[in-house]
């Protein structure tokens, strides 16, 4: 009597753990910034700073021309625990680029930062949010993977009539379990309102990941093309 006693409230404890977590996962949504288009010193530095403060690991998506002026920055960056993306090397749009400049741009925007930063990104982040078949085939070539979304939140903070209250209002709103929320480094006023986007996702129950940890959180993503419009 005592053993079926027992057996029945093990049995009652794995259905409200397993309860538990299926609320626990419901709630929770994994998300993953990026921000795109250094290394700058000057924008890096106290971005770091505050990141820092407030425990989160980011993706930055570096360009190979700017790693080149400030390899120091693109170091910090990876010695601070956050991911480097491939952003390409001068952030060109790829119509624009015969086959050679292509993979130059590709394959060499991925050795610049390899042998700046010592560290292999493994996800390209396409300039512009653009990608054909061309560039698909040139990524794959240098053993790099287009990371692509499951869904994606764009701040609009490269475009700079879009005001701070705005950025704000956009980077925390239909956001969703495996969304990629997009931001710029060189953005002053992203950088100020970060607190507060911060704040308000984690209200959201939002759960901060690199790529590679949101790759890794839902493996298998459905891979919905990037939407245009990012920079
Ligand atoms: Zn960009």
């Amino acid at each position: 009597m005592k053993t079926r006693l027992i057996t029945t409230m093990m049995l009652l404890g794995t259905v409200l753990a397993t309860l538990g977590d299926a609320a626990e996962s419901a709630a929770t949504k994994r998300v993953a910034l990026v921000f795109d288009d250094g290394p700058r010193p000057a924008d890096a530095e106290p971005l770091l700073t505050l990141l820092a403060k407030e425990k989160v690991h980011v993706t930055f998506s570096l360009v190979g021309d700017r790693v080149d002026e400030s390899a120091a920055t693109a170091k910090a960056i990876a010695a601070a625990g956050h991911e480097i993306a491939n952003h390409s090397q001068t952030h060109s749009h790829p119509r624009d680029l015969d086959d050679v400049a292509l993979e130059r741009e590709v394959a060499g925007a991925q050795e610049k930062i390899r042998a700046a930063v010592a560290v292999v990104p493994r996800w390209y982040w396409p300039p512009f949010l653009e990608e054909d078949e061309r560039l698909r085939a040139a990524v794959a070539r240098a053993r790099l993977k287009i990371y692509t979304p499951r869904h994606l939140v764009i701040s609009m903070d490269y475009d700079r009539t879009v005001p701070a209250a705005e950025i704000l209002r956009r980077a925390t709103t239909d956001v969703r379990d495996g969304t990629v929320i997009l931001f710029h480094e060189w953005r002053k006023e992203t950088r100020e309102q970060l607190p507060a986007i911060l704040a308000a996702l984690r209200r959201q129950q939002c759960e901060f990941h690199t790529f590679s940890g949101l790759d890794a959180a839902l493996p298998g993503a459905a891979g919905t093309p990037a939407a245009a419009g990012g920079k």
